[in-house]
């Protein structure tokens, strides 16, 4: 069975190997067994599905809450091939036609369906007519009463599985226990069914959080690095949602703004255009994202903190769905940790449900404050452990941290010997001892805190005072606006049992000048481009997103690469059969273009011997791109490696690390084979 999934996955997705927990699904659900799968977003759970159905007699409906996703799918499975429709309001008569006469043939694999559709008499009726055998449901959180997406339809699903007795197959992103136990309860009526929980982890995105200076400058520096990139700054208001969009569009970015107050026509323009469009950014609140499906967003930024350590995992989780990298960049500030706390406290919620965001909250704050690496972090609080991940910015470089103790025990006893009343500004001026007229007119300046504080300056209090909101030592008085107060957690260091580390000021100074970021080296980066245009056009006269042609991983890989032949096309990943043939030759050209203007690291080389030497370092590479046997994971190296190769000659393994910096793996893969050609003539 796994064989025969196998060539699917290659021949009609054009993948060469599934994606972590993909198989034992794929096998669950095509064996017929119920399943709920949870796995991240971009994890891959739409082939857990769309393989089975194709592995299976008879029809898969699919059922899903957005109705743009469900289109995008379907265009997605014809371009390779697979038979799909979808019904749903947003089809014109045509559509709905075409979609049954291919049911009445028998033809079709996939049926996508709204849930709304369940409602109606003739649902049950058609389902059973048309041989139903598998009722996969994506989003199944949406089945939770107490969850942000809930729809009411969602609760006909498991009548519908009883009626036509056939397994189901449960997808989410959302792993908390309790929507968990609820997914159980509604759609197989609590018949535990085969559990999949995959690992949260996203080793592709990039994190880095900033501690907010000037916000906009900062965004504005990010998107600058990343220009031409598709994106999006997520903000806590609509009108700063709108100034961000103008201030990008001014720094020449394409930029448009989004949220909840905006026309339904206007979102849903922003929407489409989004999934169509190269390199589109969308300055937007939390309204917009569900029903976003573009697996090629290269970074999210956040202007202001999410309310949750649940909603940033889910936010920067809708950057690199594809796999390439992808970065992120969360900004936050005193106030932000202010305005998300009286947030909750003024909320109606019970008093334990305030608590739990209080937590909820704490756990980002503390990912915010993190000392180490923030994947480490991240993935710990989702119950995974890991080693540090080298793709953070506290991976990148470290932080200056420091003793915080005695500072924290200064700013505690402050705190309580003016009785919780005040806020940051004036605590600080009591421990730097400054004399304003607040402090002598309530005789602060004779408390013997005063002036204890004076080894720090005041932004580093500031500083202090940040990190201990953070690290929920003190918390803003919901009935007092501004002031501090207290906490038990803070009630240890205060009595000397505990200490803490703080952070040096997180505060960058202004970065002169963007580095800009790009997917491949400088080489390539031309052929890239001319790649990306190709596809554009004929994205354009498909009237598809750019990325039911090749998804940007697929035209990085072509990219480095470069094949030659439509063989060697077919080995890049993402290039399925119906892909091949439609799509194979014309990219084939595009490259050509490029190998008859010969590659610029090697034009720098022409009419020398290295020339010689780097044409075979190519070929070498070329045949172990794959590994000896030709199923390994795909590596490269850059042009410049071997131009620096040809022009170095290192003798040994040990000179060819140090020369070229290449990682391990590459070593071993390509080393021994590069060391001979550099040793012979
Ligand atoms: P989600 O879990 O969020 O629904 P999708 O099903 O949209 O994720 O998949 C995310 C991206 O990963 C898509 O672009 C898809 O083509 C790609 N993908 C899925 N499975 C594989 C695989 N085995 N190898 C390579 N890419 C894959
Ligand atoms: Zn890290």
């Amino acid at each position: 069975m796994m064989t025969r999934a196998e060539d699917l996955l290659s021949s009609v997705f054009g993948f060469s190997a599934f994606r972590p927990g993909q198989a034992e699904i794929v096998s669950a659900v095509a064996g017929g067994r119920n399943t709920l799968a949870i796995m991240p977003t971009g994890g891959g759970k739409s082939l857990c599905f769309q393989l089975p159905a194709l592995l299976r007699d008879g029809v898969t409906v699919v059922i899903s809450p957005l109705i743009a996703l469900m289109r995008d799918q379907v265009r997605a499975l014809r371009e390779a091939g697979v038979e799909a429709g979808a019904l749903t309001s947003g089809n014109t008569e045509e559509e709905t036609e075409a979609v049954f006469s291919a049911l009445e043939e028998g033809r079709l694999k996939l049926l996508y369906m709204a849930p709304e559709r369940l409602a109606s008499g003739g649902t049950l009726t058609l389902l059973r007519r048309i041989g139903t055998r598998l009722i996969a449901v994506d989003e199944a959180h949406c089945v939770s009463q107490w969850g942000h997406d809930f729809r009411p339809d969602y609760l006909r699903i498991g009548e519908l599985r009883r009626a036509l007795g056939v397994p189901l197959a449960a997808f989410t992103a959302t792993a908390d226990e309790e929507t968990r136990s609820e997914i159980v309860t509604r759609l197989f009526d609590g018949a535990a069914p085969e559990t999949f929980l995959r690992g949260f982890d996203r080793p592709n995105i990039h994190l880095a959080f900033e501690v907010k200076d000037q916000p906009r400058r900062q965004i504005l520096a990010f998107a600058a690095a990343r220009k031409g990139q598709s994106g999006i700054v997520y903000a806590g208001t609509r009108a700063k949602t709108e100034t961000l969009a103008a201030a990008l569009r001014e720094a020449g970015h394409t930029a448009c703004h989004y949220h909840a107050g905006m026309d339904p026509d206007d979102r849903r323009e922003v929407e489409t255009r989004f999934q169509r469009e190269d390199g589109l950014i969308v300055t937007a609140t939390v309204a917009f994202g569900m029903g976003i499906d573009k697996p090629d967003i290269r970074w999210v930024a956040h202007a202001d903190l999410p309310k949750s350590i649940e909603a940033y995992y889910q936010e920067i989780g809708r950057a690199g769905r594809d796999g390439a990298p992808a970065e992120t960049l969360t900004l936050y500030g005193p106030e932000d940790i202010r305005y998300r706390r009286s947030q909750i406290d003024e909320g109606l919620a019970p008093h334990d449900r305030k608590a739990a965001d209080h937590a909820r909250l704490n756990a980002l704050l503390g990912l915010a404050e993190a000392t180490a690496c923030r994947r480490q972090r991240l993935l710990g609080y989702f119950g995974e452990t890991a080693d540090p991940c080298g793709n953070c910015d506290l991976c990148d470089s470290a932080p200056e941290l420091f003793d915080g103790t005695e500072a924290v025990r200064k700013a505690l006893s402050a705190i309580l010997r003016t009785g919780e009343s005040f806020g940051a500004g004036h605590l600080i001026d009591i421990l730097t001892g400054s004399q304003t007229e607040k402090v002598r007119e309530r005789g602060h300046d004779g408390l013997p805190t005063f002036g204890v504080g004076r080894d720090l300056p005041k932004a580093e209090w500031q500083a202090v005072f940040r990190q201990m909101m953070g690290h929920d030592l003190i918390r803003p008085d919901p009935e007092r606006h501004g002031a501090f107060c207290m906490t038990e957690a803070a009630r240890p260091i205060l009595r000397g049992e505990a200490g803490i580390t703080l952070r040096r000021d997180t505060i960058r100074k202004a970065v002169a000048r963007p580095v800009v970021r790009t997917l491949v080296s400088d080489e390539d980066a031309p052929l890239l481009s001319a790649l990306k245009a190709k596809r554009r056009a004929l994205a354009e006269a498909a009237r598809v997103p750019a990325y039911v042609i090749f998804p940007d991983r697929t035209l990085i890989e072509m990219a480095e690469t470069r094949p030659g032949t439509l063989d060697a096309m077919a080995r890049v990943s993402g290039v399925g059969a119906k892909k091949l043939e439609s799509y194979g030759a014309a990219f084939l050209d595009v490259i050509a273009g490029a190998a008859e203007e010969m590659h610029p690291a090697r034009r720098r080389l022409a009419g020398r011997p290295e020339g010689t030497v780097f044409d075979r370092l190519m070929q070498a590479q070329a045949d172990l791109a794959r590994g000896e046997d030709g199923t390994g994971k795909y590596l490269s190296c850059t042009h410049s490696t071997l131009r620096r190769l040809a022009e170095t000659r290192p003798r040994s393994l040990d000179d060819l690390e140090r020369i070229t910096g290449m990682s391990e793996q590459k070593i071993d893969r390509f080393g021994a084979a590069f060391l001979e050609i550099l040793a012979g003539g």
